[in-house]
């Protein structure tokens, strides 16, 4: 059994469904205590329900919040530290789309979804950095995607977000490893949640051609890559960007 002083705590924004969902179960099945975000409180009551009942020392807390509104996400981060006087793990995975061509996005789709994917992110681990400098050990992943890496027509906003979180990645990588605070993106390809299932199958099939392992992936195999970066054996990587795609952006 984990004692509980000793239990590192890990934010997963994003963790009422999909992606966000499974990165906070296989949080908590290496022993960790999960703070679950998002804005829908039945839903994180849900995961939180699978965490209880998980034959595992992981336990998990619920907080809503707008990852919309900065002045909530800092005192979100901020309240998680001093209720367990620790904050080791954070996980960025909650976004959005607001998919249009360029010349049809307006300002406030450009604006949404740079303040839920990108905005949040930098004041989420801006806070987190106190607490885990004072722990001397800590591990940020932020969740970007294929469309970052490549671009995407009709993501301009979208490709735009997660192409800044990899560069903001890498620069939260540099100056905090004097701490021993790692700071990693994963890239998720095409991934069979809510997000993707609005898709239509034209589109969904498309997408499959270019992806040499001609599926969808599904949301325990990104999970499985953020347990790994929050894990200790990961303590020597730090500003990457794995790719979890299917071979869909190899080079
Ligand atoms: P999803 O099924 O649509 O879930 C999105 C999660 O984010 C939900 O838990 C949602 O919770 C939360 N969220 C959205 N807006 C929020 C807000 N303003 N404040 C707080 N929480 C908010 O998406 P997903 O497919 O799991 O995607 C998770 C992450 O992976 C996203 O960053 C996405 O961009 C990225 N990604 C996904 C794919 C894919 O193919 N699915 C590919 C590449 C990257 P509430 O609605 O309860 O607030």
């Amino acid at each position: 059994m984990t004692d509980k002083t000793e239990q590192r705590v890990a934010i997963v924004t994003g963790a009422s469904r999909g992606i966000g969902a499974s990165i906070a179960k296989a949080i908590a099945a290496q022993g960790r205590h999960v703070v679950l975000v998002a804005r829908n409180e039945e839903k994180l009551n849900a995961v939180k329900a699978e965490i209880d009942a998980c034959p595992c020392d992981g336990t998990a807390s619920v907080q809503t919040c707008d990852m919309a509104d900065g002045d909530a996400v800092a005192a979100l981060v901020e309240g998680v530290a001093k209720e367990h006087g620790r904050l080791d793990i954070m996980v960025n995975n909650a976004g959005i789309t607001a998919d249009t061509l360029i010349l049809r996005m307006s300002n406030e789709q450009w604006d949404e979804v740079m303040n839920v994917n990108l905005r949040s992110v930098f004041i989420a681990c801006r806070t987190a950095a106190k607490p885990m400098m004072r722990g001397k050990w800590g591990r940020m992943i932020n969740i970007s995607s294929v469309s970052g890496l490549m671009g995407n027509a009709g993501q301009a906003n979208y490709a735009a977000a997660k192409a800044g979180l990899i560069a903001f990645t890498k620069t939260l990588a540099k100056e905090l490893a004097g701490k021993a605070i790692t700071a990693n993106c994963v890239a998720p390809g095409f991934i069979e949640t809510d997000m993707t299932d609005v898709l239509p199958d034209t589109i969904k099939d498309g997408a499959k051609q270019f992806i040499p392992l001609k599926r969808f992936g599904a949301a325990d195999e990104i999970a499985a890559a953020v347990a790994f970066l929050a894990s200790e054996e990961a303590s020597y990587v730090t500003g990457q960007t794995l790719a979890v795609d299917g071979g869909m952006t190899m080079r």
